[in-house]
């Protein structure tokens, strides 16, 4: 929860560091508050980045003032994750440009806020496309689709977007900037991070804090399941020890109905 004081010193901090819009309204809040999901969330504001540059600024002031960040581009997600009491930065608006394609390669550079239709019409005179598919691709984006890892109806032939991306730069929490790309097979420096990733969870104080900080899904779905596998014998008639033939009604055998068409 951050407090209305903590929210006009990070705008203030902020505002004059940028060349896109940095908006508080109540308007432009209750727009970003929804996206395809069920959920409603009013954002703290809204963010609408002209230039990488913004981002970097606004990650790292928000960092500085502890407010958090959520990225969002066409907002399609289906679970929620385009909505949330942050700082939402909407990518979609102008962070939109295809930056180079090389048909050759078979590899595009894109920011992240390019529509997926928008990229396969400009790939198209070159017989290529982008291989996953999702059916929201007229207006979902490229960072959403690689933050969801979407898929589509032809990614068992074509694989997922994660399949795809060969590198990214990316802003990270405290407003540094990075390049994550492939790790060549046998790597050094892998090997380095997979080695003290492991220590780290080897740790038994480590595993603490992560079983405590996380959520048991798994414990919730036993009990739904259970439950629901009580409802269907009780309706079977099998749950009070009966067959289910002996508890239907007496009388000509009721007809189904008939198939839609
Ligand atoms: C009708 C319909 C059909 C759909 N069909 C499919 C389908 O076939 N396959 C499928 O996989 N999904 C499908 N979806 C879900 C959704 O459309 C996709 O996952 C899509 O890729 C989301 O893209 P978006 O641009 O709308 O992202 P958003 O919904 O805006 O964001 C998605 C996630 O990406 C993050 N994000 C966005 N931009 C960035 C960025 N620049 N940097 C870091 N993180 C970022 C957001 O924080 C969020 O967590 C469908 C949704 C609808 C409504």
């Amino acid at each position: 929860m951050i407090t209305a004081e903590q929210l006009a010193d990070f705008a203030a901090a902020l505002r004059p560091r940028l060349a896109g819009d940095l908006r508080t309204d109540a308007l432009t809040r209750m727009l970003y508050s929804t996206d395809a999901s069920l959920y409603q969330v009013m954002p703290h504001a809204v963010l609408i980045p002209r230039t990488t540059e913004d981002v970097i600024a606004a990650v790292g002031v928000a960092a500085a003032h502890d407010v958090p960040v959520l990225a969002r581009a066409a907002g399609t997600s289906l679970a929620g994750q385009a909505v949330n009491a942050a700082l939402v930065i909407d990518f979609s608006r102008h962070l939109d440009a295809i930056l180079a394609i090389d048909p050759a390669a078979r590899r595009a550079v894109v920011q992240p806020g390019v529509v997926v239709d928008d990229l396969n019409a400009a790939l198209r005179p070159h017989g290529l496309q982008f291989g996953p598919d999702p059916a929201s691709s007229d207006r979902s984006t490229l960072g959403g689709a690689v933050a969801n890892n979407a898929t589509g109806s032809h990614s068992t032939r074509y694989g997922m977007t994660a399949d795809h991306v060969l590198a990214m730069d990316v802003v990270l929490a405290g407003g540094d900037v990075a390049r994550f790309s492939r790790i060549a097979q046998g790597d050094k420096g892998a090997a380095a991070i997979r080695a003290a990733i492991a220590a780290l969870l080897a740790d038994e104080d480590n595993q603490r804090v992560i079983r405590a900080g996380t959520a048991r899904p798994d414990r919730r779905r036993g009990r739904r399941s259970g439950r629901a596998r009580l409802r269907l014998r009780g309706h079977a008639g099998g749950h009070d020890g009966h067959h289910p033939q002996s508890r239907a009604p007496p009388g000509p055998h009721r007809p189904r109905p008939a198939p839609c068409r």
